[in-house]
């Protein structure tokens, strides 16, 4: 629809960056497009019509998109952080990088038992990360209702991935 060819009309590759052979997908001029990101919002609310309680969102690209689909939607935002940057005591999930490791973490009691919970980022590749959202979402007794990118980039195993979680990808590029 419109919306898709709008997201897809304003990304940017960049070819070897940030390591030769990788296509990076630049989204800044979604960023700076004025209403964009509240017709993708819309887009999205409408698509899982209330079956939904709360909104939450990766950092750090995601907070952005999340922010918006909260406002929209008027539902509470929870933001998931990368390790050592929330106080108190957090739930803590551990995923695999092309290299290493990288942690997710948020809240004890962030998000209430039993909300239904929909994880939103930017751009969806392996699917690690998102799957750690929703692993955070599961450690809080919380249900994943969806997973939400704004990019899915196509050929990588992330939409297998995410299969258990209703993903919504607002366009698919190569
Ligand atoms: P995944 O965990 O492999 O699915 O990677 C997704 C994460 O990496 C997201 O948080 C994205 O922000 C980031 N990412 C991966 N590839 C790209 C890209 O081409 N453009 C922008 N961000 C990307």
């Amino acid at each position: 629809e419109l919306i898709r060819s709008r997201i897809v009309g304003l990304l940017e590759a960049f070819p070897d960056y940030p390591r030769p052979g990788v296509v990076y997908q630049d989204l800044s001029r979604i960023y700076a497009e004025p209403g964009v990101l509240d017709d993708a919002a819309d887009h999205v609310r409408d698509h899982f019509s209330g079956r939904f309680d709360r909104i939450v969102a990766v950092e750090s690209r995601g907070f952005v998109m999340g922010a918006v689909l909260a406002a929209r939607c008027e539902v509470p935002l929870t933001l998931v952080r990368k390790p050592g940057k929330l106080p108190g005591a957090v739930h803590s999930v551990g995923y695999a990088l092309e290299y290493g490791e990288d942690r997710l973490e948020v809240r004890q009691g962030a998000i209430a038992p039993g909300e239904r919970v929909l994880c939103v980022d930017d751009v969806l590749a392996t699917g690690g990360t998102l799957l750690a959202a929703a692993e955070l979402v599961e450690a809080s007794a919380a249900e994943v209702a969806g997973s939400v990118v704004l990019v899915e980039l196509s050929g990588l195993p992330g939409a297998e991935r995410l299969k258990a979680y209703d993903l919504l990808s607002l366009c698919e590029v190569a």
